[in-house]
């Protein structure tokens, strides 16, 4: 018999319980700090669960970091095996197209119901679930023994670490201590957040009320471009939001790790209707059409109303000065304002704010046929915890569920 504790019970570490109890022979005990299972499974896709995406080349994986371990992987376990594998449980999903995403979700469209029949899978077997159970400690002596912070001790002979990252929901301990890191000596690669929005102090969202608008961003790295994204971005007081600005803030956080020039310049007429992807060409015929327009009347249509009294600022012009009367320093000073604005970022929203964690348990440490520590044997990391990360839009719960699912299935085999 095998004595198996996973701690975490998210959406790796629950998939991977499920798969090693299908061996009646292994005796598994779920632990988990909080008083709910799969907390923040719950909080996913906006409530709706976007746990994969079918735009997904196994062979150019450039949506995730740490990319050719995430390959070995998928090849075992990918998108496709994901939906039949939620489809036997009993949750059926559908395809919902943007832009060039594939995002899939539960049918039903609720994360509380692929919650809810983990749970029931995880009930219908003989899983022993513990939560309120804060692991504190955990040391090897022949066995691995845990202890929590409500002062038990357990014994088990194979540990399962799927203790996600530090994003969402955090509690103030040192990063080392969420890993265990130190206790059992795994090379931690530092922990940023990701998929979050950048903060600025730029004049043009100094002090703003929120609001959103279809725009095209490019970020900069060291006066670099490295990515593009068109869509809806939130301007906030101080921050850049919405999915355009988390798909660019992983890169942006890493350099900004690194000390680097981080930027991001914006086209706020890219998305229009009529710009045929060339928001200049458009601009300039609208200059012309508009001539007699104040920058005022001109600007209203095309940016939000508070961005106007922020050009005009900029510009230093008279608000009642028409298009027609701009000098040619004012006019290209204009188009640049609405074509590419660049704002300098400073940093990025905390873990509390940020969807994913950058960094983790370096990969160098784990066997990834089967997530085994190189170090301990008998020791798995599995999910978020690990130095892997993906773009929006269903990749980091998919990577979650395979690495979960694939460990579990060693466990179940072994
Ligand atoms: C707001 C938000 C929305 C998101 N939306 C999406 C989405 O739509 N699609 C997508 O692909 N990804 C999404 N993500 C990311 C996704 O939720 C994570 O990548 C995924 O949940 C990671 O799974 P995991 O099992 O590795 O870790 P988690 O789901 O974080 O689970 C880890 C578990 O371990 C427990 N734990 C940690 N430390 C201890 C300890 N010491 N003792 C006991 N228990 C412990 C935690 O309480 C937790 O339950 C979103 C994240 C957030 C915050």
């Amino acid at each position: 018999m095998k004595n198996i504790l996973i701690i975490g019970a998210g959406a790796s570490g629950m998939i991977c319980a499920i798969e090693a109890s299908k061996n009646i022979n292994n005796h598994i005990t779920i632990i988990d700090k909080n008083s709910v299972l799969g907390k923040k499974l719950l909080i996913t896709g906006n409530g709706k669960c976007n746990f994969t995406n079918l735009e997904f080349d196994k062979d150019n994986l450039g949506k995730y970091y740490n990319n050719t371990i995430v390959k070995d992987v998928f090849d075992r376990f990918d998108n496709i095996d994901l939906i039949k594998y939620f489809e036997n449980l009993g949750i059926l999903s559908y395809q919902f197209d943007r832009g060039n995403n594939k995002y899939i979700y539960p049918l039903t469209n609720k994360s509380k119901d692929v919650l809810n029949t983990f749970k029931r899978h995880l009930n219908k077997t003989n899983i022993n679930i513990l939560l309120n159970k804060k692991i504190i400690d955990i040391y090897f002596n022949k066995k691995f023994i845990v202890k929590t912070l409500d002062e038990n001790i357990f014994e088990f002979d194979y540990v399962v670490l799927a203790t996600g990252g530090l994003s969402g929901f955090v509690d103030d301990e040192p990063k080392n201590t969420h890993y265990f890191s130190d206790k059992l000596n795994l090379k931690l690669i530092k922990p940023l957040s990701g998929l979050c929005a950048l903060k600025s102090d730029d004049f043009l969202i100094s002090g703003i009320k929120s609001f959103r608008s279809f725009c095209k961003i490019s970020l900069f790295i060291n006066d670099e471009i490295k990515k593009t994204e068109s869509g809806e971005i939130q301007f906030n007081n101080h921050y850049l939001s919405g999915i355009p600005i988390f798909q660019v803030s992983s890169i942006a956080a890493r350099a900004l790790d690194m000390n680097k020039n981080v930027s991001v310049s914006i086209d706020f007429l890219d998305m229009s209707y009529n710009t045929n992807k060339n928001s200049k060409e458009f601009l300039l015929s609208k200059i012309n059409k508009l001539a007699d327009y104040t920058v005022y009347n001109f600007l209203l249509g095309i940016v939000n109303e508070q961005l106007i009294y922020k050009y005009i600022k900029i510009l230093n012009i008279n608000n009642e000065k028409t298009i027609k009367n701009l000098n040619s320093v004012e006019l290209e000073k204009l188009i640049n304002l609405l074509l590419n604005y660049r704002l300098k970022i400073l940093g990025t929203q905390t873990f509390k704010d940020a969807q994913i964690t950058l960094g983790g348990i370096d990969v160098s440490e784990i066997n990834i046929k089967n997530f085994m520590s190189k170090k301990i044997k008998n020791l798995f990391l599995v999910g978020e915890m690990l130095d892997i990360d993906g773009i929006c839009g269903g990749y980091n719960l998919q990577f979650a569920f395979s690495s979960g699912y694939l460990c579990g299935n060693f466990l179940r085999n072994d």
